[in-house]
Parts: structure tokens; sequence; C-alpha cells
């Protein structure tokens, strides 16, 4: 470590870059995560040393040993986030010190090392410059993703003593397939995501092995995605399997369930609750029962829902399906405060409207 205390990044080039005529072809409508850029960072922490052994590197398998303490107890934690390519050709990420700051918290969580906020941000800023070639232009953009997992070999149950970091790419274009304006939510009766006092604000991996069952139950049922209820009643929504949900009201206002400790803090949740207010909109964090959403459909006291998230950006909802049957929203298409929200956010995200918030951060 130097003087200031301060990881050092070693940067080794791939040796044999993708060619660019490869990657222009890659950028073309790629599937969500399924192309990946050529490099990769790490960093590796040991008690009692710290971090250390940061680089950056060509992408390459991890060589875990099979007694590797992620593969028995899932101490895994990760982050999602993008780089964008503006009209103007700056590159810059969205916000992200919301992302290294809930990195530890999920770490915290999960009893696992404390990587500092700055160190985190060198890492993410290291991988999108080496890798820049691969920011597509246009709507797409380039997918980051943080991760951080316990590598001791070791089978006994407590917190590992070592762990890895590692940040990778890949260039995306529309989460759901098509572009679809409005998609269809299963909601799930059966299985929930996240109890009180366990890991829902947790962005951990073992969220998602939970939630994987409801997901596919979801896509049995012709959906696009899994709506969960509370852990405690059933009774009150929480949010998607991997984005927050919002309510637009008749009267114009937005309402978004609370976070209670069962739903993952989302950073675009957050950005939507700030920007709404700067439009004049009422916004309430305030619990919703599934009861009430669909009686609400129905008489029209809900205009609009939709879900957000970094992949999924904001994506209405204009189906609803579950055990006792299915209702629509509003005509079951994308609703205009939906639209506006999605296009203010993308906007600030793209550098074509005005940064009020100071949420866009370049990368030089
Ligand atoms: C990542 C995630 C979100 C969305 O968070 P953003 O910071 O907006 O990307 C929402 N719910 C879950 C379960 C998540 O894992």
């Amino acid at each position: 470590m130097s003087a200031d205390n301060q990881l050092q990044f070693t940067v080794e080039r791939h040796p044999n870059p993708t060619p660019a005529d490869k990657i222009a072809a890659a950028l073309v409508d790629p599937a969500f995560g399924r192309v990946f850029t050529d490099h990769m960072v790490t960093i590796r922490w040991t008690e009692g040393r710290g971090w250390h052994d940061a680089k950056v590197e060509a992408r390459r398998p991890f060589q875990i040993d099979p007694a590797c303490a992620v593969l028995h107890y899932a101490q895994e934690i990760f982050e999602g986030m993008k780089a964008y390519r503006g009209a103007d050709g700056k590159i810059s990420l969205f916000r992200p010190q919301e992302n290294a700051r809930r990195f530890r918290a999920s770490a915290a969580r999960m009893s696992m090392a404390d990587l500092p906020e700055a160190d985190f941000l060198r890492a993410v800023e290291a991988l999108v410059d080496i890798d820049r070639d691969w920011i597509p232009g246009g709507d797409g953009s380039l997918y980051l993703r943080p991760f951080m997992f316990a590598t001791e070999t070791f089978l006994g149950v407590r917190a590992a003593a070592e762990y890895v970091f590692c940040v990778i790419a890949c260039p995306v274009g529309p989460y759901f397939k098509g572009g679809k304006s409005a998609v269809t939510v299963w909601v799930s009766d059966q299985y929930t995501r996240a109890a009180p006092g366990g890991t829902g604000a947790a962005k951990c991996g073992g969220n998602y092995a939970a939630s994987l069952i409801a997901q596919t139950e979801a896509s049995q049922k012709g959906c696009d995605q899994v709506v969960f209820l509370d852990a405690a009643e059933h009774r009150w929504i929480e949010e998607l399997g991997g984005m927050n949900v919002f309510f637009v009201m008749d009267d114009g206002s937005l309402q978004t369930p609370p976070l209670s400790g069962t739903i993952l803090p989302g950073i675009t949740r957050a950005s939507i609750i700030e920007l709404a207010r700067r439009e004049g909109l009422k916004v309430a964090e305030t619990p919703y029962a599934f009861d009430a959403w669909q009686a609400d459909a129905k008489s029209g006291r809900v205009r609009e829902t939709f879900a957000c998230g970094t992949a999924a950006v904001v994506t209405a909802i204009g189906n609803v399906r579950h055990a006792g049957g299915e209702f629509a929203i509003g005509d079951g298409g994308e609703g205009e405060v939906t639209r506006r929200i999605r296009s203010l956010l993308t906007g600030i995200q793209r550098g074509k409207e005005p940064d009020t918030f100071g949420w866009v951060h370049h990368i030089a």
C-alpha cells in the first residue's frame, strides 16, 4: 500500500485483445450477460493483511479448491451498475458512490471483508477505462458486475478469512427481449424472498438462489417476472426478483413500499423518489397490500405500476397474474407517468437532461 493508504493496481493488458471489428459485431444487440469484455479487476483480502494484490488483467477463470468456502456456505455479494457513452461521447457512471456504499453494507451483513468505497470506485473505473471500446452507444450500456466471494479453503462454519473482490463487464441492450413496453408479472403466493431479520436488504447471491423457483413458476405461467409478498403475512407487496416497484395513483401521486429491511434499497428507487419530488409529484413510502392493488387496478385508483432497477431501468407492469386470476393495470400498456420518469432518468444518465442532482460521474 502507498503512503496515502490507497491500493495500487498493477495493469497487465490482454495479450490478444478482441479486434475492433469483433467488438463492433458483439455490440450489435448483445444478449444480457453473455458477452464479456477482455479484462477483469481483482483485489484479494486476507485476514491480518487486509486488501492486497490489486490487478487489472485479462479475464480468465478462477482456480478454486473444492473446499472453497463460497461453494458450501454462499458468502457472496455483488453489485450491478452501468457505464454509459453519452451523445457527446463522454463516458459516465450513475451514482457509483451509492453502489460502493451498498456493497459495504452487504459485506457487513454477510460478515465479509470491508472494501473501502474509494477502492471499489477505482476498481470499477479501471475496468471501464481499459475496456472503454466495449461501451455501446445509443440505448446500450456497459453493465458492470462487481462482486466478492469467500475463497478460504475450509469447511468449518464461520466467516471466511480470505476473499476475492472482482469486477467484470458486459455490453448490454434492453433487459427484456424486444424492448417490450409493458411486462406481465406473477404474484407468488407460495414463495417469499426475504424474512424479517434475514438478508433481504443485502445484495447477495443467496437471495437470488432462493428466488429462482418463483421465477421459474412465473415463466411457466407465461410471466416475465415475479412479485414477492412479505414473508410474515403474505399480504404486503415487497418487490420483484431484482427490481423495486412503484404505483402511480389517480391523484398523480407515487407510492412505493418502504425499506423495511426485507427490501433491497435500490439506487434507481431512491433516484426516482428524488426526481419525482423535484417534478412536483407526491411520493409516499408506504406499505401496499396485494388485495388493495387488485381492487385499485379495477376501480382505476391505481393508474400505472412500474418496476425499476439498473438492469431493467424503468419498466411498466401491464398485467398481473396470481393464483386467483389476472388483472390489467390501466390499458395494459405503458402509462404516461412511467414514460416521463423513464425519459427523465435515462436522459440524466445519458447526458441529455441537466444533472441537477450531481448524479453523473464522468470518467476521464
Ligand atoms: C439490485 C436489485 C434491485 C435494484 O437496485 P438498483 O440499485 O436500482 O439497481 C432491486 N431489487 C433487488 C432484489 C436487487 O437485487
